[in-house]
C-alpha cells in the first residue's frame, strides 16, 4: 500500500489512539511483520559486505528473496544490521542499479552508456600508460613496481572476498593508494 502524507498522518494519529487505550503496539507490529513472510523460506546466512560478519535471515518464494533481516539468534550481531546490510536486497532489485558503464569523456558535463568490452580495453590501456609514465625509481635508480599515478576506489557491492582479489589485483599492478568500505 502506497501510504500518502496524509494517510501517514491518519496512520500515526490512530497508533497514537491505540496505545492511549494500552493495546500493546509492539505485539501488532511483529504480528503484521510476520505475516510479510507467511509461507516463505527461511535460509539463514550472513552479510557478505565487512568483516564483521552479521547474522541475517533471508525468505524467499517462489525461487525470489522477497525478505532481509537480521537474525536475532545470531551471536554477534543480535539481530542488527548496518544500513548497508539492511538495504541488501536492494542489490537484488533495486531498478536504479547500474547494469552497464557509464563514461564521462574529460570536460564533458553528462554520462553516457558505453559497451562493456570499449569500457574495459579502455580502463586497461589508461591503467598501462600511467603505470609507465608514473612507475617510482628505487634508491638505486631500478624502476620498481610502485605508481602514485593511480588512485582505486573500490566497490560498495563487493564481498569481503571479491574485494581481497581486487585489493592484490591492484596491489600486484602497483598501487598504493587504495580505499574500499569492506576495511571496517
Ligand atoms: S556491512 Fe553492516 S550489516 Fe553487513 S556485516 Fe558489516 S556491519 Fe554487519
Amino acid at each position: 500500500m502506497k501510504v500518502s502524507r496524509r494517510n501517514f498522518l491518519k496512520l500515526s494519529g490512530s497508533a497514537f489512539m491505540l496505545s492511549m487505550l494500552g493495546i500493546d503496539l509492539d505485539s501488532i507490529m511483529a504480528y503484521a511483520q510476520g505475516l510479510r513472510t507467511v509461507g516463505a523460506k527461511e535460509i539463514i546466512s550472513h552479510c557478505r559486505y565487512c568483516s564483521v560478519g552479521c547474522g541475517l535471515i533471508a525468505h524467499t518464494s517462489k525461487g525470489k528473496v522477497i525478505n532481509i533481516e537480521g537474525d536475532p539468534e545470531n551471536p554477534i550481531s543480535r539481530g542488527a544490521l548496518c544500513a548497508k546490510g539492511a538495504g541488501l536486497i536492494q542489490l537484488l532489485y533495486n531498478p536504479l542499479r547500474l547494469t552497464k558503464p557509464k563514461y564521462r569523456a574529460p570536460g564533458a558535463t553528462g554520462w553516457k552508456e558505453v559497451e562493456w568490452d570499449w569500457a574495459l580495453d579502455e580502463i586497461a590501456r589508461r591503467i598501462k600508460t600511467t603505470r609507465d609514465r608514473t612507475f617510482k625509481l628505487s634508491s638505486k635508480g631500478f624502476i620498481v613496481n610502485r605508481t602514485d599515478g593511480i588512485f582505486c576506489n573500490g566497490s560498495l557491492t563487493l564481498g569481503n572476498e571479491e574485494t581481497i582479489m581486487h585489493l592484490k589485483l591492484m596491489y600486484a599492478l602497483g598501487l598504493v593508494y587504495f580505499d574500499d568500505k569492506s576495511r571496517m
